[in-house]
């Protein structure tokens, strides 16, 4: 073979040619490599004795967009329910740079100090262009990622921010069969994907920072009546006194919201999770959290909730997705489209035709 790089003018370079390397190795070991896929039960057995490996395979397969996958993964789900349940589910969200990464590592450390194990999911509605970047780069949690009672998972990558939030559920469900009894779900703050978060936690945490000057601009309202906390970060060093004139004014806006469902008043902490300063007081509320609503009836309340969205959501989510991916419905639309934008029916008697032949279709199914 030649090699360019021995060209006289490439003084003092040589390449010589590498070896040839035959076809297989071994032929044998080739054959067998692909692993068999253990069955549910053999799954169901592995994610209950807290083996992780199965616990990861389940979760891969949860997230597969494969049907065989999705139908291994449902008798799964199903078989690992009644050993679910059984953790405190808590929504973490700010916006990039808040602190969520430095502060998960933190809070986890400091909840594994008390036992227990600890899963970190997340929910990232842009992974599909990312491909699950949020979380996907472990170093983000430095101590966490090499703990050995941590579980940490990246996003979802695939699909709309419905189907992406719905596989982080089931991942819940698995992750509390093997064990884990504390679960964060990290989310970005950009708006609907709170919502999605806030549908599956029982407590939801919202990362703030100071020094702005207009800490309440840019907060959608809505993201702060879901917050059951609200914590200043980065509450260290020339910013501590800034983090707690931000506290004064989270305060004074949360006393303008209506009562809380849970009847519990949200509230307002700084803290420092970089410096490790506050992190206790910030749990001591979380745990004063779970002893209110676990006493009051709202923590049942809200999981009964959740659990009815969840089974509503996935309806709608198939009810479309059966509609849309329909190719006789597909074509309709196309000539719907064409006679709508050019004036000839109207928007609604287009749907309405375009609905009932759909209707009609199931019917004679
Ligand atoms: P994320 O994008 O919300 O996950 O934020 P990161 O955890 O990656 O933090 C963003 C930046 O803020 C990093 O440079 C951190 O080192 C820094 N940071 C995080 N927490 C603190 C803190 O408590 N104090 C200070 N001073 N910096 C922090």
């Amino acid at each position: 073979m030649e090699h360019p790089e021995n060209d006289d003018k490439y003084i003092g370079l040589t390449v010589n040619s590498g070896v040839t390397q035959p076809p297989v190795v071994n032929p044998y070991l080739k054959r067998h490599r692909k692993k068999r896929i253990p069955t549910a039960s053999e799954m169901v057995e592995g994610i209950i004795k807290g083996d992780v490996t199965m616990l990861s395979r389940g979760v891969t397969l949860v997230e597969s967009l494969n049907h065989d996958h999705q139908i291994l993964a449902q008798e799964i789900i199903e078989k690992c329910l009644p050993y679910s349940g059984n953790s405190r589910r808590i929504g973490i969200t700010g916006v990039p740079g808040a602190g969520k990464s430095t502060s998960i590592d933190a809070f986890g450390l400091h909840v594994l100090k008390q036992g227990g194990k600890l899963a970190v999911l997340a929910i990232d509605p842009s992974s599909e262009r990312t491909k699950g970047s949020i979380l996907g780069d472990k170093t983000r949690m430095e101590r966490l990622s090499v703990h050995p009672s941590a579980f940490i998972r990246p996003s979802p990558s695939a699909g709309s921010l419905g189907g992406v939030a719905r596989k982080t559920r089931e991942t819940i469900v698995l992750c509390e069969a093997a064990g884990y009894d504390n679960i964060f779900v990290e989310t970005v703050g950009v708006g609907q994907s709170e919502t999605a978060v806030h549908s599956m936690v029982d407590f939801f945490l919202l990362i703030q920072l100071a020094g702005t000057g207009d800490e309440l601009q840019g907060i959608k309202r809505g993201i702060m009546e879901m917050a059951d906390g609200i914590v200043i970060n980065k509450a260290d060093g020339d910013n501590i006194d800034r983090a707690r004139l931000a506290q004064a004014q989270f305060r004074s806006a949360l006393h303008l919201f209506p009562p809380t469902q849970s009847g519990w008043k949200p509230e307002v902490l700084t803290y420092s999770g970089y410096y490790e300063l506050g992190i206790d007081e910030v749990w001591k509320m979380i745990d004063r959290y779970f002893e209110h609503v676990k006493s009051n009836g709202f923590f049942d309340r809200q999981r009964s909730e959740q659990a009815m969205y969840w089974m509503y959501e996935t309806i709608d989510d198939r009810l479309k997705s059966d509609f849309y991916r329909n190719p006789e419905i597909a074509e309709l639309l196309t000539q719907k489209e064409a006679r709508v934008l050019s004036n000839r029916q109207s928007s609604f008697t287009a749907a309405r035709d375009v609905l009932d032949i759909y209707f009609n279709s199931i019917l004679k199914k």
